[in-house]
């Protein structure tokens, strides 16, 4: 069930400060190279919320670049430790070398993400989907349940924005903790979930009721903000373009020759995945690590023997796409994209979701290109 409230601009900090007494606060912010990154906040003040869209994105505080799984001694005889580790062997911890302990590196921090946008909470829906579904990751389950989102309706669209055009922005009716909309001197405040609602209720003489002006003026911010993307695509089309047989091989061919292999649109992606594990030795111990990595990369389905089933460059470009377009919404009945628009900033070879539906669907249905 979703509830509203009004909250003054001059009782934002305050909130945020009492917020933070109970969790880490994190928001977007610029770092040294001016670049908006999702941060711990030391100054409330210093929160940025009318910027371009983060890199990377928040999934970052869910499913992290790099994590430890486990370690154990090279007497073998420790703990393997983790979320939801429950017994231990008899041995050395190499944290605290007291015997017989846990080592349990479970990520249990409270946290607060403040002023991320729509999209992003859409893409944590996905993930929550591909994390929680069927097999529980325990190292996802862990964060997710400590960890609280604070998202703000986008009211200036990036130029390479589109959520529009696949509902997961730059409103949400549902799914949120807590929605802000900025309506100029105060907030229309939604929460949905069970702890959006608390966390609200909490500071309750914060807030007040939203009146009949108050939702008007939501309403008109809604309106001006959908008027203002530059970008409507549909990927149906696309995807019916691929299912169709009408997207050809010498297309992912003259994509491929635009990449670089750098991995950026991947890693910026909030709904990208993929991850490898690899043991890491120390003088005293052995780690193990799971670390981001992408199907773009030769070596990613690398079998035993050394078989590269996606050994060429195309087959694995071609892969990413039909992935985000064709496999996710089998899966899931969604896209794999929320339309972030990250892609197409990170890309240096204009591989990005936008730019590749629109490509495709000017092929005609042999595959050539059509002629205006
Ligand atoms: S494919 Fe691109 S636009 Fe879509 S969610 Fe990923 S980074 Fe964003
Ligand atoms: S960002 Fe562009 S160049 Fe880099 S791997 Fe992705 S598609 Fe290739």
């Amino acid at each position: 069930m979703k509830r509203e409230w009004i909250l003054e601009k001059n009782h934002i900090s305050y909130w945020l400060r009492q917020l933070r007494k109970d969790r880490d606060l994190v928001g977007p912010l610029r770092n040294e190279g001016k670049d908006v990154v999702f941060m711990t906040v030391e100054q409330i003040h210093e929160v940025v919320l009318d910027l371009p869209a983060s890199l990377p994105s928040p999934k970052e505080f869910l499913f992290p670049q790099y994590e430890s799984m486990l370690r154990f001694n090279v007497s073998g005889k420790v703990p393997v430790a983790g979320p939801g580790a429950k017994t231990v062997s008899p041995g050395a911890c190499v944290e605290c070398s007291r015997e017989g302990d846990l080592l349990d590196l479970a990520d249990r921090r409270r946290r607060l993400v403040f002023g991320v946008r729509s999209c992003d909470v859409s893409a944590v829906r996905l993930l929550d989907r591909f994390f929680l579904e069927g097999f529980r990751d325990p190292y996802y389950e862990q964060r997710r349940k400590n960890i609280l989102f604070v998202s703000i309706v986008c009211n200036n669209p990036d130029p390479t924005c589109f959520c529009i055009g696949l509902g997961t922005g730059p409103y949400l009716e549902e799914g949120f903790d807590i929605q802000l909309t900025d309506l100029g001197d105060r907030y229309f405040v939604q929460a949905s979930s069970a702890e959006g609602i608390r966390t609200v209720k909490d500071m309750s003489f914060l807030f007040r009721r939203p009146r009949k002006a108050d939702l008007d003026d939501q309403y008109e911010v809604f309106l001006s903000a959908k008027a203002r993307f530059h970008k409507r695509i549909s990927l149906e089309s696309s995807r019916r373009a691929i299912l169709e047989g009408r997207v050809k091989d010498s297309f992912w061919r003259r994509v491929t020759e635009r990449c670089f292999e750098c991995g950026g649109c991947v890693y910026e992606c909030p709904l990208c995945t993929c991850f490898t594990v690899a043991d890491r030795r120390y003088p005293d111990a052995v780690e193990r690590i799971r670390l981001w990595d992408t199907c773009l990369f030769k070596g990613f389905t690398r079998m035993a023997g050394g078989i590269l089933p996606n050994g060429k460059r195309m087959l694995r470009t071609k892969r990413w796409f039909y992935h985000k377009l064709v496999h996710y919404p089998e899966v899931f009945d969604e896209f794999g994209c929320v339309g972030c628009g990250r892609c197409a900033v990170t890309c240096p070879g204009r591989i990005d979701m936008a730019t590749i539906a629109t490509e495709m669907k000017g092929l005609d249905l042999d595959g050539s290109e059509q002629r205006p």
